[in-house]
């Protein structure tokens, strides 16, 4: 069985919603993970801002005018009568329940509820079509199997177990849809994968069914070898092995979700990256081969803050390492590039929401200074060192760049750099001249 995932764009109009339909109709069974259309997630935050703020009537103004789209959209998608009424009373129920959260109490559960509606709606409308068409389509709502584990990590062993008894418990279909992003924590509320959390929706269905292939369809001919959206005249790799998949996405690729490839890697299912505008172009191919010999993209990954500890005293003494990365844990932050001297230490985190604490904390250690508004560039490929030279066309691409850290050799698959985000740009453009033309 295959998984596909559509993104919001994929999905963002009654017409792509159409396109989709077809494009799932071949016959094989599979199970699509849909998001929601695009812009609704981020107009679903807009409206549990307002509320958040108190501000019941603007809360209100953004959910009706939500609300008229949606119904045109309805009007226009269906082409039986019976499917418009069915789903226009959907959405009624569905934007009265918006409004009702203007009468409760705020909370965090009540954030995460209302941006799980732009994935239900979404899902609801294209099985409504599908059945409309005559085909054997079944809706099963994510909210059923997809689990967070007490520790916020997705519960392997619940998803697992879950899915499969329910898509055991009902008659066999061509077509199973399924909400991406949205899922529950381990006490029961309504949680979500984070932003763009639907690849990882798709990429943990993949895993727990032990798909034969997970495709993410985008509005993109696949993973490109540098970010289009900020240096011309990118090309599409067209194949990636996990480990560099998945250190492109960590690092800043917009088309995976960050830490998505991790369960298909686990699982060895191969996850085709293909473009919903151009359904026959040949996209990325993720799997486990390792093309040797080449430097294959970069991507970039911003709002990173570096600490630096000096502490001549300290470095070498036993155990001062552990001393500092403790305090990082305790403060739950997770570090992303280190770089040591025989001096001082420095080291980058993207989450600086305890960083009052922590800075306390290793004061007690050294002098301590911070830099925010830093971005880390990664550069993939075939980085093993006996490999000769790639690292070097990097660290030339950035000659006129200032570089506050370099990482390189802790994996072979990637060299990383740390420059100011007002220097991205340039940088991203030097190494694409570099080591792509
Ligand atoms: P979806 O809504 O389908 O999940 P996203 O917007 O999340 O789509 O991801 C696709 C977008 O990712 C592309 O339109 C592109 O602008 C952006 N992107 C950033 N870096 C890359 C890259 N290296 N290769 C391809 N696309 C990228
Ligand atoms: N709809 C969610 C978002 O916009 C999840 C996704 O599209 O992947 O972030
Ligand atoms: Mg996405």
């Amino acid at each position: 069985m295959k998984i596909l995932k559509f993104g919001g764009t994929s999905v963002g109009t009654p017409q792509r919603m159409k396109d989709v339909s077809e494009l799932i109709s071949d016959g094989q069974q599979k199970i699509v993970v849909l998001s929601a259309m695009s812009g609704t997630t981020n107009t679903l935050v807009e409206i549990a801002d307002y509320y958040k703020k108190g501000n019941v009537e603007a809360a209100g103004n953004v959910i009706n005018k939500l609300r008229m789209i949606y119904m045109e959209h309805a009007r226009e998608l269906y082409s039986t009568e019976d499917m418009v009424l069915k789903t226009i009373d959907f959405l009624k129920d569905e934007f009265m329940y918006l409004h009702s959260f203007a009468s409760v109490e705020f909370s965090e559960v009540v954030e995460r509820t209302i941006l799980a509606q732009g994935e239900i709606i979404s899902t609801n409308m294209v099985t409504n079509y599908l059945k409309e068409q005559g085909k054997k389509v079944s809706l099963i709502p994510a909210l059923d199997y997809m689990r967070l584990a007490d520790n916020g990590e997705p519960d392997l062993g619940y998803i697992n177990s879950h899915l499969r008894d329910i898509l055991n418990s009902q008659e066999s279909c061509d077509i199973y849809i399924t909400q991406g992003f949205i899922c529950r924590n381990h006490l029961g509320d309504i949680d979500n994968l984070q932003r763009g959390g639907s690849d990882y929706t798709a990429c943990l269905i993949g895993a727990a069914l032990h798909a034969s292939e997970i495709q993410i369809w985008t509005d993109i001919d696949g993973m490109h070898n540098n970010d289009p959206r900020i240096v011309d005249n990118t090309l599409p790799v067209r194949q990636l092995n996990f480990e560099e998949a998945a250190e492109l996405a960590y690092f800043g690729a917009k088309i995976l979700h960050p830490t998505c490839i991790q369960p298909a890697r686990y699982a060895s299912v191969p996850v085709r990256l293909l473009n919903t505008m151009d359904p026959t172009a040949p996209g990325t191919i993720i799997n486990n081969e390792m093309v040797p010999g080449h430097i294959k993209a970069v991507a970039a990954k911003d709002n990173i803050s570096v600490i630096k500890i000096v502490s001549s005293r300290m470095l070498l003494a036993t155990g001062f390492l552990r001393k500092v990365f403790e305090i990082f844990e305790t403060y739950n932050t997770c570090i992303d590039m280190v770089t040591t001297s025989e001096v001082g230490i420095s080291l980058s985190i993207d989450n600086t929401s305890r960083i009052v604490p922590i800075l306390e904390e290793l004061k007690k250690y050294g002098v301590v200074e911070i830099e925010n508004n830093m971005c880390i560039i990664c550069v993939v490929g075939d980085l093993r060192f006996d490999n000769v030279g790639l690292e070097t066309l990097a660290t030339e691409a950035l000659a006129q760049i200032p570089v506050r850290m370099i990482s390189y050799g802790g994996s072979n698959h990637n060299i990383s750099f740390l420059v100011r985000e007002a220097d991205k740009k340039a940088a991203l453009q030097a190494l694409s001249a570099k080591l792509f033309n």
